[in-house]
């Protein structure tokens, strides 16, 4: 196939757009946890563009679906290395709004090289979420799917007071669209999810050595999305879910996840 026309295709493939928050992650991994009022030195120290709509791009754009970003950020520094690196991984931003109120949200993260273990510490307080207005300039017919918040996490399951990822899916489907899947990710237990034809389950694919669990759920979310895309079932997407975030947790950072 000649290069024009795989442009021209790239150019017209309908997007998955990704609606929610992007962050500046500084981000210090360490040989093992910290302990409280002590001064220690970290193995590597890195900025990475963070924020669960932000990495669900990131897994995309490396699993090869042309994707986009809607969320907010305010002009500075923080938002210039922000918005470069969603170019550098061709995500579209054209649906970033530009708040003039407010700070692009920062995180520090502390991931244990031992143990892939993440600890995280957002300053999110003032930036202005995406509201109606900004959602009625979309030019819906670009995507073929808009993602936010669908799935739910074991951090918001646990919240509800359930204790795995099967309680939670059956616990909360009655909230959901009639006919929707629910979907929730559970760390070394894998995944599960509910839907009109029934109860499904993936096992985790642990890696040979866990060292960075930062973002395993956005990475998780992005691969049942990918795959879910291209007409796969629940079931396959579950499990490809499971293999992409698996590989992930064996890595730092994205490189390297297919
Ligand atoms: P998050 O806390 O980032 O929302 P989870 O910890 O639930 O996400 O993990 C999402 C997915 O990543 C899991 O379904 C699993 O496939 C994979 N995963 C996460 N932690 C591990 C682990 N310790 N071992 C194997 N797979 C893991």
């Amino acid at each position: 196939m000649s290069a024009v026309r795989t442009s021209k295709m790239a150019a017209t493939e309908k997007q998955i757009l990704c609606v929610g928050l992007v962050c500046l992650d500084i981000i210090n991994v360490v040989e093992k946890f910290p302990v409280e009022d002590t001064d220690t030195r970290c193995l590597s120290q890195r900025w990475q563009r963070g924020g669960n709509a932000s990495n669900t791009c990131t897994v995309l754009s490396i699993l090869g679906a042309p994707c986009g970003f809607m969320g907010s950020l305010a002009p500075g520094r923080v938002s210039d290395f922000i918005t470069d690196d969603f170019q550098s991984r061709g995500v579209n931003i054209s649906n970033i709004v530009w708040q003039c109120v407010g700070i692009t949200p920062c995180a520090c993260c502390i991931v244990n090289h031992s143990n892939g273990s993440r600890t995280v510490i957002l300053s999110d307080t003032n930036l202005p979420d995406v509201n109606s207005e900004d959602f009625r300039k979309i030019d819906l017919s670009l995507y073929k799917w808009i993602h936010w918040e669908v799935f739910v996490s074991k951090d918001v399951a646990r919240h509800f007071g359930f204790n795995s990822a099967s309680e939670a899916v059956k616990g909360l489907y009655s909230r959901v669209k009639p006919g929707a899947y629910l979907i929730c990710a559970w760390a070394e237990k894998g995944a599960d999810a509910m839907g009109p034809d029934g109860a499904f389950h993936s096992n985790a694919f642990p890696p040979e050595k866990l060292v960075d669990t930062l973002g395993a759920g956005d990475t998780f979310n992005a691969a049942v999305l990918f795959s879910l895309c291209n007409g796969k079932s629940i079931q396959e997407s579950l499990m490809f879910g499971c293999q992409v975030a698996g590989r992930k947790c064996g890595i730092q950072g994205y490189d390297g996840i297919v």
